[in-house]
């Protein structure tokens, strides 16, 4: 084990726990079969979530200079780009949902006059 430092913002994917860039956790070195970077051995590290213990693995991506969750977590900015992403189509989604039914009224209506209109007195 080894005690670090997280280097990224971390949100646990079972408990949705907040990890911070920083805090303390203890890392498990394994080595990535069959993955290197210009000769040199990529690691993958596991740790436990702060809050309940859940195994969360990341590992470097040297190209993009950058840490990627592989498992059992979600980077934070990732986690908040997503719940973007559901609020927007939610909320599109609802506009739809509005403009249909708004459209689907207009149309009963028009259908309600024209009946009305096409009666004809006895
Ligand atoms: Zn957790």
């Amino acid at each position: 084990m080894l005690p670090v430092t997280l280097p990224m913002d971390i949100c646990c994917s079972t408990c949705e726990n907040h990890m911070c860039k920083g805090t303390d956790v203890n890392f498990r070195k394994h080595d990535v079969v069959g993955e290197t970077y210009r000769g040199a051995q990529i690691f993958r590290f596991h740790f436990n979530c702060t809050k309940c213990s859940a195994e969360i693995a990341i590992k470097p991506d040297p190209k993009r200079s950058r840490y990627v969750v592989e498992s059992g977590g979600i980077d934070t900015l990732e986690a908040m780009r997503r719940r973007m992403e559901d609020a927007v189509e939610e909320m599109f989604y609802d506009r739809c949902l509005r403009s249909h039914a708004l459209r689907a009224s207009r149309e009963l209506e028009r259908n309600a006059r024209r009946e009305s209109e096409s009666i004809t007195p006895i």
